[in-house]
């Protein structure tokens, strides 16, 4: 530490400049340690393909994947997210890790719940669950039970969490993700235009959620779906009354009163669900 005669001076440079930047430096060593660790040990095994100079795919190395159906997913997600005003061009560097089965899903992303399809992580990394790249289809098994989606839609929505990571800043996303988790997932499945839930099965339980024979009450797997399905609902009807990206974010909604207002529209028949044009910046 140097040696400074003036006292205070000698405070604040060595008890908060010099720990501050050895602070600030540590931290920036591991983030890209672990950030490094984390796609060596994601992308063990598998062969990795580019497209657009911005999206590296990896796939494992034992399954015969063809280039030409991974192309074609990724298109279908490129139009989609196009079509709903997002600046593909825009997207920053992805990596997205297909895991060759269940069990490999699950030692990728550490933690999961059955339901989940696939998880961003915040260094614009996506890990999904095993998927048919001819049939377009992301398989997930629970129990004897096999649920297929399709998965153009699912990689939209997990790009579209990359992209509001970028737009929002780290930390505001990470508030949201914590204060309003409905923001981020009705965003995504907005743009992305898929629903977990059947329209009328998500509607029913919409109009019974206090009915004790409510599905969702007893089903886990139905109450994730209900949420994404409720999610999306809300971020349908905000954006069709002309709302733009970021006053989205910026305000504050009351969950309660939002949902009952959308109650009285759909009823009153002034709101039809659901409600998709471009996002307005
Ligand atoms: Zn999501």
């Amino acid at each position: 530490m140097p040696k400074i005669h003036n006292k205070q001076l000698n405070f604040f440079v060595n008890k908060i400049i010099i720990p501050g930047i050895i602070g600030i430096c540590a931290v920036i060593i591991f983030f890209y340690a672990t950030n490094f660790t984390l796609t060596t040990y994601q992308t063990w095994n598998t062969t990795c393909l580019e497209y657009q100079n911005s999206v590296k795919w990896y796939v494992n190395k034992d399954l015969n994947i063809k280039s030409k159906d991974l192309f074609h997913v990724l298109n279908s997600c490129m139009d989609t997210l196009c079509k709903m005003g997002i600046d593909t061009s825009e997207l920053g560097q992805i990596k997205i890790i297909f895991a060759a089965n269940d069990k490999d899903y699950q030692w990728k992303v550490f933690f999961c719940n059955e339901a989940e399809l696939g998880k961003s992580f915040t260094n614009n990394t996506l890990v999904l669950r095993p998927s048919d790249f001819a049939g377009n289809k992301l398989i997930n098994r629970i129990k004897d039970s096999t649920y297929t989606y399709q998965l153009d839609l699912v990689i939209s929505h997990e790009l579209v969490h990359c992209i509001t990571k970028d737009k929002l800043g780290f930390f505001r996303f990470i508030y949201h993700n914590i204060r309003n988790p409905w923001k981020n997932e009705g965003i995504a499945e907005h743009i992305a235009g898929r629903s977990s839930l059947k329209t009328e099965d998500g509607f029913k339980e919409f109009f019974a959620i206090n009915d004790k024979n409510s599905l969702i009450q007893t089903d886990k797997r139905l109450s994730v779906q209900y949420f994404y399905f409720l999610s999306r609902l809300k971020t349908d009807y905000l954006l069709s009354k002309g709302i733009s990206w970021n006053e989205f974010f910026k305000n504050n909604y009351d969950e309660q009163e939002l949902e009952e207002k959308i109650k009285q529209e759909l009823k009153d028949s002034t709101y039809t669900y659901p409600t998709r044009k471009p996002i307005r910046f």
